[in-house]
């Protein structure tokens, strides 16, 4: 295959051929095989053709996945220790190797996860056109780079971490330090420098301060952001002076230009999968001239706090979009803070415009539609790609003019309203900018005894519906402290370690064995493959602990949905993208007292009367709590008033994973500190602004996101491309494991199925289906004659292997009912396996 444009037909072919083959197998019967040789040496011929060569093709397949050759493109990273390759030999081999080879195809799927996951933001939803890219290549070509590997041909995974070269190394350690504030001088103080930060670095009750505080809470805003005034149409963007500044020269030459300008426009792009607190990749600063673009992943990153000469500078107007996380990665990369911060998001909040995201302001006032699929694509890449470097100028070049209007109808809104006091509008954006300038950024620990901050394990189990045993509820927490250790070590996000569908899995089945553990996570990260064994290892340990250690309800306190939109609307200022930061304004005053009990804090939001099931039992009572109710239904009981029924009666009741619930795998534990890109209204008028006390509810009122009370922030600009939140309710990624089989009702099928083999004399095969009548082979000693008959009684029909009298025997009927696809060990997907009866 050459390229691209080949793949389509290929595809196609390879699709065809693998459907048409597939409906072959599934005519033929496996136990009807040694009858068909039997009757014809042609077909026994062809056969034993045709099995060498489909093993022959199937050990060189796993040859080329499994090699470490770096031509291959199937290579492992260097990093991952390769699959051992299994060699077939014959069939029973294949049976034997099984388990290597599903290894081997874990492998290959894990890469493709790799790549996919990488390419997310650049190939799956971006899709630059064949042209484009070729167009790119040309250009590369033309200018002679190299240096950087183009993602197309080399695969996003080859992109070396930036990090590793910056002068000041990052700090992922847990020990404790605080977050010293990286500035070494302080332009435009009025307290000063050594004066303003206090604290102490080995000692956290004494935090540093924010170095600007006082001057942010003291300064005025410059008049002219009170006046009305013509706004200054933007440049158009092609006769626009655009800077990419990756040299410190050019960092000076863009200062001298900032210094003479009245206001600016910031924003900032940001990466947080391979890396543990996450990192700025780019700047985007715009005067009413020019547009500069900053290279912040330069090895010299720490010589860009000479910008605070003019971000500190409170006569210069810093606008900025929704800039809470802006203003905590600035001071945590770059030791940069802003006097002088205008949000035009609180700006479209004080004029209750009908969407807050910068690209509907860009929509409304420029005309300009904003293409958003850059907007979580990997920064770090470089060189940048047109497509990329047009869509971050963007977000600054028209900003200014934006806040021409915006300021104008702030004040038109509030001489109307008021009848005077044209600055009600502008004082309410001015102050809300204010505090989002004041938040300080804090190193996030991870407390593995109580769990507590937004990376910890008490928050992802509060938010979930998921009821542990104690053996569960250790492993999990055993293995969330190994997630986020392991995390800091590799310098990834915790999610790219080990996702938070996979920690409730592996913490649900226990797996004591490496393979297990490999076998339900998905997808398996490096991080994870080379430590399977020691994971193995460490959940034998919890488990063993478990068993004498607490009940999670004693641990776990299940914030009511009340309560979580409460505590949401108090965080709604600040909010890490990257899993484990920690915003100081966010955790004042949220602590939550572990202890007190498992009892919901928000009992008020539970009735004990149900519409549909009249009066209750109180399961909270002691008299019941011996009763062994399985956890999904318990999970349920927390929250609705339900009377014990059977398991399967709650679980076909539950949406199923499939029938359209959104389940998320790539959000995080910080769900519900997670920054607010709802801004769907569409589907904010579709559910519930509040649940008060008393008032019942219905479990897809929390399955849905709610929106944050009060000043909820806008991190991302679009609506439309706003992943669905979902840390609001319900945990869907654990309540899917919610929905799948239970463990008591797995060994029952496990039961039915071993029985069923010890009466089968040829029960060789392993059946996941729960369709055991299948695997019986044909018996041809009992079967009855085709040439006999006999009527048919209508009783019993189609079914082999039965005993059933006056049943008729219809030759075609395993035609109908032939296995499909391949049969062996089927690898469990949540929420999907055994729903196929
Ligand atoms: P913006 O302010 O829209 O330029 O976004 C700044 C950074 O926030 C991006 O570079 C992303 O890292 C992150 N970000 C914004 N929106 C999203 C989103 N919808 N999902 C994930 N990350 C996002
Ligand atoms: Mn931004
Ligand atoms: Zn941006």
């Amino acid at each position: 295959m050459e390229g691209a444009a080949d793949f389509t037909p290929f595809q196609e072919q390879v699709q065809a051929a693998l459907i048409s083959s597939t409906k072959t197998t599934g005519q033929i019967i496996a136990e009807d095989l040694a009858f068909h040789r039997s009757l014809d040496s042609n077909v026994t011929k062809s056969l034993d053709e045709q099995g060498n060569r489909l093993l022959n093709l199937t050990n060189s397949l796993l040859r080329i996945a499994s090699s470490n050759n770096p031509d291959s493109p199937f290579s492992s990273n260097s990093r991952t220790k390769s699959a051992r390759r299994p060699v077939l030999r014959d069939e029973e081999s294949i049976d034997e190797n099984w388990k290597s080879v599903v290894d081997v195809i874990d492998e290959l799927l894990e890469k493709a996860d790799a790549c996919l996951d990488e390419f997310t933001g650049i190939i799956k939803k971006l899709s630059p056109s064949q042209q484009e890219r070729q167009r790119e290549k040309e250009k590369e070509k033309d200018e002679g780079k190299q240096g950087f590997p183009s993602m197309y041909s080399y695969g996003p995974s080859k992109i070396p971490k930036p990090q590793l070269l910056f002068d000041v190394p990052l700090n992922n350690a847990d020990d404790g330090t605080a977050f010293k504030p990286l500035l070494k001088t302080k332009p435009h103080a009025i307290v000063p420098f050594e004066k303003s930060l206090g604290g102490s670095l080995s000692d956290p009750t004494k935090p540093y301060n924010h170095p600007y505080s006082q001057e942010i809470a003291e300064f005025t805003y410059p008049e002219s952001v009170y006046k009305s005034a013509e706004p200054m149409m933007y440049q158009p963007v092609e006769t626009t002076k655009a800077t990419f500044v990756d040299t410190l020269e050019g960092v000076h030459a863009m200062l001298a230009e900032l210094k003479k300008a009245k206001e600016i426009a910031v924003d900032l792009e940001h990466h947080d999968s391979h890396v543990y607190h996450g990192i700025v990749c780019l700047m985007q600063i715009s005067t009413r001239e020019q547009d500069w673009i900053v290279d912040t992943l330069k090895p010299w990153r720490a010589e860009l706090q000479v910008l605070n000469e003019v971000f500190a500078d409170p006569s210069i107007v810093k606008v900025l979009h929704g800039s809470s996380m802006d203003v905590i990665w600035l001071q945590r990369d770059l030791g940069l803070y802003l006097v002088g911060l205008f949000d035009t998001y609180h700006a479209s909040c004080a004029l209750q415009l009908q969407k807050k995201s910068l690209k509907f302001l860009l929509r409304e006032y420029v005309g300009f539609d904003a293409d958003k699929k850059y907007q979580t694509a990997d920064w770090r890449i470089r060189p940048l790609l047109p497509g990329m470097l047009d869509y971050a100028r963007s977000d600054t070049h028209f900003l200014l003019y934006i806040f021409d209007r915006l300021r104008n109808d702030l004040i038109a809104a509030s001489e109307e309203a008021a009848g005077g006091t044209a600055e009600d509008g502008i004082e309410y954006v001015l102050s809300r900018s204010k505090e989002c300038a004041l938040q300080r950024y804090e190193r996030p620990t991870y407390d593995s005894v109580r769990g507590r901050g937004s990376g910890g394990w008490h928050d992802m189990l509060s938010n979930s519906p998921v009821l542990f045993t104690r053996e569960q509820f250790a492993v999990f927490r055993a293995l969330h402290e190994w997630r986020d250790r392991t995390s800091r070590a590799d310098d990834e996000s915790t999610q790219t370690v080990l996702s938070k569908r996979s920690l409730f899995r592996i913490a649900q089945e226990m797996p004591e064995d490496k393979f297990a553990v490999l076998r339900f996570a998905s997808p398996v990260s490096a991080s994870l493959r080379s430590r399977a064994e020691e994971v193995a290892a460490l959940i034998g340990e919890a488990k063993k602990n478990g068993a004498t250690g607490p009940e999670m309800h004693e641990m776990i306190r299940r914030r009511s949905p009340a309560a979580q939109a409460a505590r949401a609307a108090a965080a709604a200022a600040a909010s890490p993208a990257s899993p484990a930061a920690k915003v100081v304004a966010v955790e004042d005053g949220m602590d939550l007292d572990v202890n007190d009990a498992g009892v919901d804090a928000g009992v008020g939001v539970r009735t004990s009367v149900s519409q549909f099931w009249g009066q209750v039992e109180d399961t909270e009572h002691p008299q019941y709590s011996n009763y062994a109710i399985p956890a999904s239904a318990q999970a349920l009981q927390l929250s609705l008033p339900l009377p014990s029924m059977p398991v399967r009666v709650v679980e076909d009741n539950m949406p199923s994973a499939s029938s359209g619930l959104d389940i998320d795998e790539d959000e995080d534990e910080d769900d519900d500190d997670d920054d607010d890109d709802m801004e769907n209204e569409e589907e904010e008028e579709a559910r519930p602004k509040t649940v008060k006390s008393n008032e019942i509810f219905t479990v897809k009122q929390f399955g849905v996101p709610q929106k944050r009370q009060g000043g909820a922030q806008l991190r991302s600009d679009d609506d439309e491309t706003a992943p669905a939140d979902p840390g609001r309710g319900f945990d869907m990624a654990a309540s899917e494991i919610l929905l799948d089989d239970t463990s008591a009702d797995r060994k029952q099928k496990k039961g039915r199925r071993q029985k069923q083999k010890q009466r089968s004399s040829l029960g060789k095969r392993r059946r996941e289906d729960g369709n055991e009548e299948d695997a019986m082979p044909f018996d041809y000693a009992n079967a009855e004659s085709l040439i006999h008959a006999k009527a048919d009684d209508g009783q019993d029909q189609g079914k082999q292997g039965g005993k059933g009298k006056g049943r008729r025997f219809d030759p075609y009927v395993k035609l109908s009912n032939a296995p499909s696809g391949v049969k062996k060990v089927r690898k469990e997907t949540a929420g999907r396996s055994h729903t196929f009866r």
